[in-house]
């Protein structure tokens, strides 16, 4: 098992469909304990059912917009854990006007709230995490979306505040490295959740990348957590400040008619023309 004697924190499961959820279970599969964290009463039961399920897992408040918060969730993670060998940040936040609007409409305060949660969070999560890191390192895992490099409509702020965490994952890579606390992003196709049905033309976005992607279909979370675990475990000990991307090869694909109304038969025997004549001394590349 990948990550046994491994404990880690989870923040970011809203529901069984959260891309958080994904990578819990299969850190859970491979071996590893794990804590959680909810952000308000809504969601509590619903992570407290869940991490139920799990053996030995805690569950803790913690809204990442408040210093407090945060500050006591790693006290009394400490106090439970004693160590931490990975850190896993799956949250996001913008408001929906700000991904309906177009993106010049963008708020202040909609573009301060979206870099606040969804990229900030990040460097105050690790900082806070640092006294609980064995000093044999740890591995710090986050989420974001192609979105951070690619104008998607309708993605608007969320894509500008995923370019702020992709930065933030490098400046903070090299910063702890010497300490040996990696950190890395997953950049995960779209996934059927809470959050991402709150982007307009959502399951458009599904539809163009099972037309576009090189695998002709959309990914599922959980191959996000096994990608997941990969990060997380001494596998990727090389790997650190890193981007991958999970997406069903979508971000190498270029432009042109969708993929499935070009799929054609394999030909077994090549036509006449296209066969190619014995090879003389003209056609040998040396060198
Ligand atoms: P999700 O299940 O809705 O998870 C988003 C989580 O962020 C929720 O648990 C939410 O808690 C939490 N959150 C928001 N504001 C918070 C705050 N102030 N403090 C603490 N937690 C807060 O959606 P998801 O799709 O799995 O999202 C996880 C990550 O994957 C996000 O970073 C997202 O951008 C990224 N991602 C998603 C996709 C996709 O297609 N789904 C693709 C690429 C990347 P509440 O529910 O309590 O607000």
């Amino acid at each position: 098992m990948l990550l046994q004697g491994r404990q880690g924190l989870v923040l970011g499961v809203a529901n069984r469909r959260s891309i958080a959820w994904a990578i819990a279970q299969a850190a859970a599969r491979e071996g590893a304990r794990l804590a959680f964290t909810f952000q308000g009463e809504a969601v509590e039961k619903k992570v407290r059912e869940l991490a139920g399920t799990l053996r030995r897992s805690v569950v803790l408040p913690c809204d990442v917009t408040d210093d407090g918060q945060v500050a006591l969730l790693f006290e009394k993670l400490g106090r439970e854990f004693g160590r931490l060998d990975f850190l896993v940040h799956c949250i996001a936040f913008a408001n929906r006007r700000d991904l309906e609007n177009d993106f010049v409409l963008t708020s202040r305060e909609g573009f301060r709230l979206a870099q606040d949660i969804s990229a900030y969070s990040l460097v105050g999560l690790v900082r806070a995490a640092l006294p609980l890191f064995p000093e044999s390192g740890a591995s710090v895992l986050t989420l974001t979306y192609i979105g951070s490099q690619r104008a998607i409509p309708r993605y608007n702020i969320m894509g500008v505040a995923k370019a702020s965490l992709e930065a933030v994952i490098r400046y903070l890579a090299n910063d702890l490295g010497s300490r040996n606390i990696r950190v890395n992003g997953i950049s995960a196709g779209p996934v059927n959740t809470l959050a991402a049905r709150g982007i307009p033309g959502f399951t458009d976005i599904l539809h163009h990348y099972r037309q576009k992607s090189p695998l002709r279909r959309n990914i599922e979370a959980a191959e996000v957590g096994d990608a997941g675990v990969f990060l997380l475990s001494t596998y990727s000990r090389g790997i650190t400040g890193e981007i991958l991307y999970v997406d069903a090869g979508y971000h190498i694909a270029g432009p042109g008619p969708p993929q499935n109304q070009r799929r054609r038969p394999v030909p077994t025997v090549l036509p006449r023309k296209a066969r190619p004549r014995a090879l003389s001394s003209r056609h040998l590349i040396t060198g």
